[in-house]
């Protein structure tokens, strides 16, 4: 559910008719909702009721500091994967002792400044990577606070670029092997062994997977335990999917999934965190375009519109689905269009759908792209020096632009032309 619906034929943004914001900040866009944000978060926070927990927004999906503000208001911690999204975090006034750090690659600089600026815990994905921590927070005197990242052998089910879970992909250290690399890791001095990390993939639209890995993981604590080590922290990733289809059934609700870990490891007694980041973020943003031409192909029509694959990269990257909209509502009994909706990028790849049945739609009218928020605004890009596009958050009927469009000027002084040429 979230708070994008038409009132008397029009598109608005909570209070706000989408065409107003348009007007003010100029097409595309992204638009934000302060009460599905809340009320996402609400949804994961209160599933977790039952457990001392904590819920860290996966920043990747959506990283604004308005956005951050808003969530970290809410209560929620953070879920960070450089140092950038740390100092991003920190800026939006979340404490330390809420953020954690995730990624296969962290370099000993990011380290030094999450431990400096303090750090729940870092999800430790290899033993080089473990080997840096412990000498970086020896030689700060300090201790750092970790669980280790399995990799539970598990296939989540959904697109392959988004898949972490596998024994193939990247990530983590093989469950088998976590006692050995427990074993190790409770011989530095650097490091405090707290608990186990596990994120499978994203856009999961099933619980069996995650229901597959928890219980490795509860078994893998028991284990642990009987070797010796304190587990007391589960982290248990994000990566529980969204509707991008109306049409399609929807997937499980953070109601269900709470019930889930509950069941797979509540007996535990361990505090959990979770990581959810599109099911927060997702359906709470829209990107908002305008048509510039409707060009008659010969057996096709093609909607060419002012946004492109560097504002929205996830069609082309991940084949992905967005249910797009007019902002002025078809009249009922009009007959739908089929479209193949493109950008003014010089890319065949820059093509949001094909052969998509919708409203009909001319120049100039408003179009836009549902469940858009999360890894959105976040992926674009100023490929075909298309700047950056705005973000703009809405709050009730008040509304406010949280990134402004730089203007050519401004792009171009980015860049720095050395005095020799
Ligand atoms: C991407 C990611 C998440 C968030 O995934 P969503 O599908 O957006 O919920 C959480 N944890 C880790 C480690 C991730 O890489």
């Amino acid at each position: 559910m979230d708070h994008f619906l038409y009132r008397d034929g029009a598109l608005y943004a909570e209070d706000v008719p989408v065409s107003e914001i348009a007007a003010a900040v100029g097409t595309p866009f992204y638009v934000y909702s302060t009460a599905t944000l809340q009320r996402h978060f609400k949804l994961f926070d209160d599933a977790l009721d039952w457990a001392d927990h904590l819920v860290c927004f996966a920043m990747k999906s959506l990283s604004n500091q308005a956005v951050l503000k808003v969530l970290a208001d809410a209560g929620a911690g953070m879920d960070v994967v450089s140092g950038g999204e740390y100092a991003r975090a920190k800026a939006a006034g979340v404490p330390g002792d809420k953020i954690v750090f995730s990624g296969v690659g962290k370099t000993a600089d990011e380290m030094r400044q999450a431990l400096k600026g303090g750090i729940r815990q870092f999800n430790v994905e290899s033993e080089p990577e473990m080997a840096v921590l412990d000498r970086v927070a020896q030689d700060l005197g300090m201790v750092a606070p970790i669980t280790v990242r399995v990799n539970p052998d598990v296939d989540a089910k959904t697109h392959a670029k988004i898949a972490t879970g596998r024994s193939e992909d990247k990530f983590g250290i093989p469950i088998s092997r976590a006692r050995e690399v427990y074993a190790h890791a409770a011989k530095l001095k650097g490091l405090k062994v707290i608990g186990i990390d596990v994120h499978i993939g994203s856009q999961l639209t099933d619980l069996a997977p995650f229901e597959q890995a928890y219980g490795k993981v509860a078994e893998l604590t028991e284990q642990l335990r009987a070797d010796g080590h304190e587990i007391s922290r589960l982290d248990l990733g994000g990566g529980l999917g969204i509707p991008y289809a109306r049409s399609n059934a929807a997937p499980p609700l953070p109601s269900d999934y709470g019930a889930l870990i509950e069941r797979t490891l509540g007996h535990l007694d361990c505090e959990i965190e979770i990581e959810p980041g599109r099911l927060i973020s997702g359906n709470a943003g829209l990107m908002v375009s305008k048509v510039i031409y409707v060009k008659e192909g010969e057996d096709r029509k093609f909607l060419i519109i002012d946004a492109a694959m560097n504002d929205l990269i996830r069609p082309a990257m991940y084949e992905a689905w967005h249910d797009i909209v007019p902002v002025v509502e078809a009249t009922p009994g009009d007959a739908p269009a089929t479209y193949d909706i493109v950008g003014p990028v010089c890319e065949s790849g820059d093509t949001f759908t094909k052969g998509r049945a919708m409203a009909k739609v001319g120049s100039d009218d408003l179009i836009a792209f549902r469940s858009a928020g999360a890894y959105g605004a976040v992926m674009s890009s100023e490929y075909n020096s298309r700047p950056l596009i705005p973000e703009v958050l809405v709050n009730g009927d008040q509304f406010a632009v949280i990134r402004a469009r730089p203007t050519y000027e401004e792009m171009i002084a980015r860049d720095t032309v050395p005095e020799w040429l």
